[in-house]
């Protein structure tokens, strides 16, 4: 426990339209990473309807179908567009998975030629190739995290962690960067990522993480949800924040099998 009461506010975008695959998994490992050490994490909503929302220290938004993504694009350039460039500005954590991700881009065009143009936030852009069932990217994913950001998982995770990222994808879009100031999250081991040629799997810039990865992603991989954790302490709280290790072997457990099972892990 730590000396000072800590606490967090998490912020869902749209959790009703942009959530799939067991995306909420993210909310509930953050909410649970939190309370174990007795960080208050307190989750709130901004939906289509909200006018008037909390401002919060990490912001979440999960993957969503084409014409889900359609509508909540209309309303964050309508109403949330400027707020959320705000919040990033200050410093505030951003996790994206997969149409959340490529929505803070700058288009995605579906597999029927349909154009949404993105936040225009992070420099990269989406198309779909025109067979949406057949040249999809979908299945397990492992990839080895970018030796940038392992360096800093490994000093706010505080004993050694796993180097691998590990999960599931399931999209039509292919994504690449229209700049080379953009870092991946991970190399492609097993899977697609971003795209079917480049090997590279999401996106780390900034205080913004990009991926393709469900399944859901924070569960599986606790040194992913600790760095966003300690990410938003530090913000908050303006020092260093080495997380306490918790009792998560079952985790460990559950992201090790996977590893094992795609053949990248041959022992415990
Ligand atoms: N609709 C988008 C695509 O197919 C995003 C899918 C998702 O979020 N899983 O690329």
């Amino acid at each position: 426990m730590y000396k000072e009461k800590l606490s967090l506010k998490f912020v869902h975008l749209y959790p009703d339209e942009m959530n799939i695959y067991g995306d909420m998994g993210n909310v509930l490992t953050l909410k649970r990473r939190c309370e174990w050490r007795g960080i208050r994490l307190e989750i709130s909503k901004v939906t289509l309807e909200s006018n008037d929302f909390k401002k919060g220290d990490i912001y979440f938004m999960g993957g969503g179908q084409d014409n889900d993504m359609y509508k909540v694009f209309e309303d964050l350039k309508n109403s949330k567009k400027d707020f959320l460039k705000e919040e990033l500005e200050s410093k505030k954590q951003f996790l994206l998975i997969c149409g959340g991700f490529q929505l803070f881009g700058n288009h995605f065009i579906d597999f029927q030629g349909r154009n949404i143009n993105g936040l225009g936030i992070l420099p990269l852009e989406t198309k779909a190739p025109s067979d949406n069932l057949h040249d999809r990217c979908l299945g397990n994913i492992v990839t080895e995290i970018h030796s940038k950001h392992f360096e800093e998982i490994k000093n706010n995770y505080g004993e050694k962690p796993s180097k691998y990222l590990v999960g599931f994808e399931n999209h039509g879009g292919q994504t690449y960067y229209t700049d080379n100031s953009l870092t991946p999250l991970g190399k492609v081991l097993v899977g697609s990522g971003n795209n079917s040629k480049e090997k590279i799997e999401g996106v780390l810039h900034e205080n913004i993480i990009g991926s393709y990865m469900h399944g859901s992603l924070l569960p599986k991989n606790p040194h992913l949800a600790d760095l966003i954790i300690g990410r938003a302490l530090t913000q908050k709280y303006g020092e260093e924040f080495k997380l306490e290790p918790l009792e998560d072997k079952i985790e460990w457990d559950a992201h090790k099998a996977i590893l094992r099972k795609m053949g990248i892990l041959n022992t415990d």
